[in-house]
């Protein structure tokens, strides 16, 4: 039981082993297959668990081998293909933090957006190229509604700590998100929910963003 054996790619594997990854948690032992099957995923895990590699890595594996339409270019609008969100800024971060180190050297850049700091440095970060966008529900929807940011060319949307994002009182900006993502697009969308509880609204939430999705309890 390696990462050796999950068919990730030689630079994602590669990386794995700089951050001296050895064997995959359990949560990543189960999901990680699935996502990289392209299904549709809901996952209860804890903080701690493992789940950001479990996400992140799909998706930069998704990203690195999948062909995509070309991005409108020389507009002030950015078009991420995948999206990351997360309850807090401080998880935000450190999502970000891992993710490069994941997306080290292979070409997908990868840049994050949280309320609570000025937008404008944010947005300069964005324009510069973003292929994963981390982002907190409140400043993405305000990016949106300035058309600094568009979802509809988003492959990979992952939810993460979902319930703790209901709990904070997300859940509309969350929809609005979603929703701008079901707007006229190319190709389909993965999605991945990660929540450490599973109450009604969650399993709304599931069965309203995901099709056909497998439920995993690690
Ligand atoms: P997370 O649950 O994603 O916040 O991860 C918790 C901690 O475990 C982080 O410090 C990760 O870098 C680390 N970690 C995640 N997956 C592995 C793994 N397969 N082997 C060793 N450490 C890991």
């Amino acid at each position: 039981n390696t990462f050796a054996e999950i068919d990730l790619g030689e630079a994602l594997n590669l990386n794995i082993r700089r951050c001296k990854y050895v064997k995959p948690t359990p949560v990543q032992r189960y999901t990680i297959p699935i996502s990289l099957a392209g299904r549709d995923l809901m996952a209860c895990a804890q903080t701690g668990s493992g789940k950001t590699a479990a996400f992140c890595f799909p998706i930069i594996s998704g990203i690195m081998t999948g062909n995509f339409a070309q991005r409108p270019r020389g507009t002030r609008t950015v078009y991420p293909l995948a999206l990351i969100l997360s309850p807090t800024r401080e998880l935000s971060c450190q999502i970000h933090e891992e993710a490069k180190k994941f997306a080290y050297q292979t070409g997908v850049k990868v840049v994050v957006v949280y309320g609570g700091a000025p937008i404008n440095q944010q947005l300069r970060e964005l324009e510069r190229g973003v292929d994963i966008l981390v982002a907190t529900p409140g400043r993405l929807v305000d990016m949106l509604e300035r058309a600094k940011v568009s979802l509809q060319m988003i492959r990979y949307l992952a939810l993460d700590e979902a319930d703790r994002m209901l709990d904070m009182g997300f859940e509309p900006q969350i929809r609005k998100i979603v929703e701008q993502m079901d707007m006229p697009r190319l190709g389909e969308r993965q999605t991945m929910l990660f929540s450490a509880t599973f109450p009604k609204e969650i399993q709304r939430l599931a069965s309203d963003f995901l099709s056909n999705y497998i439920f995993l309890t690690v």
